[in-house]
């Protein structure tokens, strides 16, 4: 089947050969006229993903053992040192490990959060 036919523009016979030629009656009615059709092949395609992000939020604890062990360390040293020495000394010395404490206490027991990404089709 070729891609471009010619038919008579009035009876819409198919003319094939030298009936295509112009000025060449057709063979059914004798119309000078002609429609020429040119087909048109062409692929409509409709490519389309359709997809969603599903994030979902994990929160976990994650323990710093060591720094935990040092605070609990602390905790329990501290007043000990402070009374066996029992001057000034001890004292600044209690305060120290107190702020130590303090300062890592925070970092022993850290809250991660992490996000995951989900791709649903
Ligand atoms: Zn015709």
């Amino acid at each position: 089947m070729s891609d471009h036919t010619i038919k008579c523009a009035d009876c819409e016979k198919e003319l094939v050969g030298e009936h295509q030629e112009h000025g060449a009656p057709c063979p059914s009615c004798g119309s000078l006229r002609k429609a020429h059709y040119v087909k048109v092949k062409g692929k409509v395609s409709v490519k389309g993903k359709v997809s969603a992000e599903v994030q979902s939020l994990k929160t976990t604890y994650e323990k710093n053992t060591s720094l935990l062990i040092i605070v609990i360390l602390i905790t329990i040293v501290s007043p000990i040192i402070g009374f066996i020495i029992a001057s000034w000394i001890g004292l600044v010395i209690g305060i120290t490990l107190s702020i130590v404490s303090f300062i890592i206490s925070p970092h022993a027991i850290s809250k991660v959060k992490s996000i995951y990404t989900k791709k649903v089709m």
